[in-house]
């Protein structure tokens, strides 16, 4: 979508800090970071959020996780722990409607979240 922000990243028209690319996944440092570990990971596809539900996008959604997880390993917070989050709509906050997984880590983080 050509307004949208992270579809510039994915395709390079903005500049990020990339930690992963392949032709479906891009995964990037989060600008405003909340944790020592705060990276962002999106499919290269414009996909606004979880909503519309579509099962056939289940593989697509399955490969963010698999991707965030592997940073994790990467990045050193495996271990240690670390969370994967997806705002969806207002009360959680979703500011870029173009769905992304955080990968948030190396930090102790609060539960249940504010
Ligand atoms: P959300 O509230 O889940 O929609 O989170 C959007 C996230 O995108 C926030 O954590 C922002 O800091 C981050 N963000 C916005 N613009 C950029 C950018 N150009 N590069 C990296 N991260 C960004």
């Amino acid at each position: 979508m050509s307004d949208c922000i992270f579809c510039k990243i994915a395709a390079g028209e903005i500049p990020a800090e990339l930690l992963y690319r392949d032709e479906e996944v891009v995964a990037f440092r989060d600008v405003n970071p909340r944790a020592p570990v705060h990276v962002l990971v999106i499919p290269v596809e414009h996909v606004p959020g979880t909503r519309p539900v579509d099962p056939a996008r289940a593989p697509l959604l399955g490969k963010l996780l698999t991707v965030a997880a592997g940073l994790a390993e990467e990045l050193g917070i495996a271990e240690s722990g670390y969370r994967l989050v997806i705002n969806q709509g207002p009360d959680a906050g979703q500011a870029v409607f173009h769905i992304h997984v955080h990968l948030l880590g190396g930090r102790r983080m609060a539960w249940p979240p504010g």
